[in-house]
């Protein structure tokens, strides 16, 4: 008997209610309230060398960063920041920039006025503000520069920089318990109340509520999300989500998937960062990547085509299946750029690029375009599918080229190009 003669019928699973949270103005951009989550990464130039980090800044934002967040650290990277501004500006860049800052952000955006003026947030951490009875002084002159500009601010707590004052007092009340809490719950009772308290203190100096964004980071996926179920449940703040040093290759990836993933299925997260260590050499633009499948995958947003690829196996005929797999997912990275400017609706593409009859055709005819080549022992010829007719086969040296260019027309001929003011 199936499930539907029981009265049983399959359900989509579908994403939880969004979490209502106060919409925050960042440059051009909304972070809460209704509008789609947004992506963001950060550098990892020196701040100083302002055409490096235009550079990157430019990489990151053309792969589908909608802010980038830049390390100042130094006088010579706060002066820098108005440089950076400008490079980008001659790049035709107009991605916001947010600034980091750590122990001395006070003093840096006291002397460098046209450095406060030119970021678009700024990103605090509440740990890292300054130490015993200054904390409090030089937040406020944070706080107080960020309302004289009109700029919002995360406050971006980290359990690596906790503020050991707060987490000494939170011990304390949890001490005197009668049944005390484990040494995790209080660890993550003492962020969420970091980041909640810092804010309702910026609040009382004078930021409104609609220019605060929080942010609680860990580095363990069931401690992430349970501060942020926390965070989300006792605030209205619009919340930044991210792991924390989720580390290299699969496993930051796993990682922040994981999380990020039980998190956005509850509603909970405006703007979300996946922290990749890039292997040496490696692609800063990864982490953005990452960050837009996640939420592509899930059906919150689109970005770019997806391609659907089977794994392989021993009816694979040969590594070419997978070549033309990594080839068409790079195509589709390198003309998104262009096509984003060009078609509206392009991210919405489906292609599928399949390695043997097994799968390939029911798979292609799925996809708006797809290919099925042909694995082991079958006719050394690829039936390519176009919105689930078969329209053309593909054989020989010249097919990749082939199949590319039917994409290319593909994308001309059914997603309109956009208008753009004379
Ligand atoms: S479609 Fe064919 S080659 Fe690909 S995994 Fe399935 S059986 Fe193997």
């Amino acid at each position: 008997m199936t499930d539907h003669a029981l009265g049983i019928a399959p359900t989509l699973a579908t994403p939880g209610a969004r979490r209502r949270s106060l919409p925050v103005t960042v440059g051009g951009l909304t972070i809460g309230g209704d509008a789609p989550v947004v992506v963001q990464s950060m550098t990892n130039t020196d701040t100083a060398d302002a055409i490096a980090t235009a550079v990157q800044v430019a990489a990151l934002a053309r792969a589908g960063s909608e802010l980038v967040r830049i390390t100042v650290n130094t006088r010579e990277a706060a002066a820098a920041v108005p440089a950076v501004r400008e490079q980008l500006a001659r790049m035709g860049m107009e991605v916001p920039l947010v600034g980091d800052f750590h122990f001395n952000g006070h003093k840096l955006l006291r002397e460098f006025p046209d450095c406060a003026e030119t970021l678009a947030k700024l990103r605090i951490n509440p740990g890292n503000v300054g130490r015993g009875a200054k904390r409090d002084h030089q937040f406020a002159e944070i706080i107080d520069i960020a309302c004289r500009y009109d700029k919002p601010v995360r406050i971006g707590v980290n359990w690596g920089s906790l503020d050991q004052a707060l987490l000494a007092h939170v011990m304390d009340e949890n001490a005197a318990r009668p049944t005390p809490w484990e040494t995790g719950a209080v660890m993550r009772e003492a962020l969420v109340r970091s980041a909640i308290d810092s804010a309702e203190q910026a609040v009382a100096w004078g930021l409104p509520r609609d220019r605060i964004v929080l942010s609680c980071k860990v580095s363990a996926v069931q401690d992430l999300v349970a501060i942020y179920r926390e965070l989300g449940r006792r605030c209205d703040f619009a919340l930044h989500l991210g792991l924390t040093e989720a580390g290299m290759g699969s496993k930051g990836i796993v990682a922040s998937t994981a999380a990020l993933a039980i998190l956005l299925q509850e509603g909970i997260g405006d703007t979300l960062r996946v922290s990749l260590t890039p292997e040496p050499d490696g692609d800063r633009r990864q982490e953005v990547f990452v960050a837009q499948e996640i939420l592509q995958t899930m059906g919150l947003r689109a970005f770019t085509p997806m391609v659907t690829a089977c794994p392989g196996c021993g009816r694979t005929s040969s590594s070419y299946f997978q070549q033309l797999a990594k080839d068409i997912q790079d195509f589709v990275r390198a003309r998104m750029p262009q096509w984003r400017l060009d078609h509206d609706g392009v991210e919405s593409l489906t292609l599928a690029v399949m390695g043997c009859v097994v799968n390939g055709p029911g798979e292609s005819r799925h996809a708006n375009i797809g290919i099925s080549l042909p694995g082991t022992g079958e006719v050394p010829v690829a039936p390519v599918y176009v919105d689930g007719e078969k329209t053309v086969t593909l054989k020989g040296d010249g097919l990749a080229d082939e199949f590319r260019d039917i994409i290319e027309q593909y994308v001309a001929r059914k997603y309109p190009r956009k208008r753009r003011s004379p």
